[in-house]
């Protein structure tokens, strides 16, 4: 399970919420994170259930819901597939109901903090370690620790039949 291979605390079903009449267990709370994230099978349509409830929820709990698409890969195999096909990606759909671009988990090169970033938005990181270079943070989405954990993610899913967060 990647969270178990990257020691990340989770909650799996937490918590069931009230959605005026609907009700609505999301898949995970992350506590160290503060996230909730829902594991979908595909992209959400915005005038999908799915996404309605999803979008309810955040503006419930007054914070962004992650939903997350793909199988437990590094978001691109390698560098050079940048821009070809997105193997897993995360997006949160904020309260109101907007969505911001896909995320990825990222690891902090100075800290060794763990969060979801999106792609060129230093800004969303968790920590404050201020970075030299570039802003581009998909370089640290393929670190070796977290290259490992989708490795043991997905043999556990092969072995065991787990799901693919
Ligand atoms: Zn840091």
């Amino acid at each position: 399970m990647f969270f178990d291979a990257l020691n990340i605390p989770y909650e799996y079903e937490k918590e069931g919420f009230d959605l005026d009449g609907v009700w609505y267990l999301p898949d995970f709370y992350l506590p160290l994170h503060d996230y909730w994230i829902d594991v979908k099978a595909e992209e959400l349509l915005p005038n999908s259930d799915d996404y309605k409830k999803l979008s309810s929820l955040a503006t419930q709990i007054g914070k962004d819901v992650y939903y997350t698409v793909g199988s437990v890969w590094t978001p691109y195999e390698s560098e050079s597939d940048f821009g070809k096909e997105l193997k897993n990606y995360y997006r949160p759909i904020h309260p109101g109901g907007n969505i911001a671009s896909h995320h990825w988990w990222y690891e902090c090169p100075k800290c060794g903090d763990l969060c979801l970033v999106c792609f060129g938005k230093p800004g969303d990181k968790k920590c404050d370690c201020i970075l030299t270079g570039d802003d581009n943070l998909l370089q640290f989405s393929d670190t070796p620790h977290l290259v490992e954990a989708y490795k043991r993610a997905r043999q556990a899913r092969f072995e065991y039949g787990e799901s693919p967060s």
